[in-house]
């Protein structure tokens, strides 16, 4: 980047307002401000959890959530499903029943599965244990569930499904509110709303990644920014060649 004549700052966002002077003014925790005529956004999501204990210890190593990016890492392992919403988890248990012949269904309270999911779970060999989940357990790899009656089902992994949380607070004062997202009716979290090419409803402002596109991943985030980069870029020819005419007319 730096070899390109950009900067790189170290330093988390607080707040960013809009100057008298159109530019944007990003103030910083520690207190220093950076100005700057356009501003791309890329701050991402926060992955909230269920409300389990020992989720947030092993979130990423034994606590996943897509198939996609970790079934590889897991296939072969004694897998569970912990259900927040029924038909989510049961859709989950038959996609990552693809990576593993040991797939359990924790059903977590989240009621029973009908004739039809019953069938669908039975015919793949998806084992489905009733009654709520206290806790994950293990050390540094996890060792498996622990159900509210005591017992331990041993798992290597445990897939949940996370909301994505737009990490977007530093926007509030430019009027920029996180939208409710959903997938097939079902609340996954929320994203902050742009155009094709990025640009978010205030003039200057674009948004990319994660941030406006919760479910997307690695490849989709960075398309998404590239496209918005080359926007800026049209938008601050734009400005810089009225600026000019202006000043040539004079
Ligand atoms: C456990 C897990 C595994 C995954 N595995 C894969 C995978 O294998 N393949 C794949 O393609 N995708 C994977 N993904 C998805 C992938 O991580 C995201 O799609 C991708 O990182 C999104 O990129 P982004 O740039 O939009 O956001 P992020 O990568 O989240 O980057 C946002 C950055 O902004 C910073 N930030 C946030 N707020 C502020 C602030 N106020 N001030 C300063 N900085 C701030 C954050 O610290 C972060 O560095 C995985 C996700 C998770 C949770």
């Amino acid at each position: 980047m730096a070899g390109y004549g950009g900067t790189l700052v170290a330093g988390a966002v607080s707040t960013v307002t809009r100057n008298p002077d159109g530019r944007f003014d990003v103030r910083l925790e520690d207190g220093r401000v950076l100005r700057a005529r356009r501003l791309l956004a890329a701050s991402g999501v926060r992955d909230v959890l269920p409300d389990v204990s020992g989720l947030a210890e092993h979130w990423g190593t034994g606590v996943l959530h897509c198939p996609y990016c970790h079934g590889w890492e897991v296939q072969d392992q004694a897998i569970g499903i912990l259900a927040t919403d029924l038909g989510t988890s049961i859709h989950q248990a038959l996609l990552w029943r693809q990576w593993s012949d040991d797939v359990v269904l924790f059903l977590n309270g989240c009621g029973e599965p009908d004739g039809g999911q019953a069938e669908q779970l039975a015919a793949r060999g998806i084992r489905v244990v009733g009654g709520k989940v206290a806790a994950v357990e293990g050390g540094p790899q996890l060792g498996g569930v622990r159900l509210d009656s005591g017992e331990l089902v041993p798992r290597q992994a445990v897939v949940v499904f996370s909301r994505l949380s737009a990490r977007a607070g530093y926007l509030a004062d430019l009027g920029i509110e996180p939208e409710e997202q959903f997938a097939g009716g079902l609340y996954v979290g929320t994203a902050v709303a742009v155009d094709a090419a990025g640009a978010t409803g205030v003039p200057g402002l674009y948004a990319a990644g994660n941030l406006t596109a919760p479910m997307t991943q690695v490849m989709a985030a960075a398309a998404a920014g590239l496209a918005a980069g080359a926007a800026i870029n049209g938008d601050l020819m734009a400005e810089d060649t009225r600026l000019a005419v202006e000043a040539h007319r004079r």
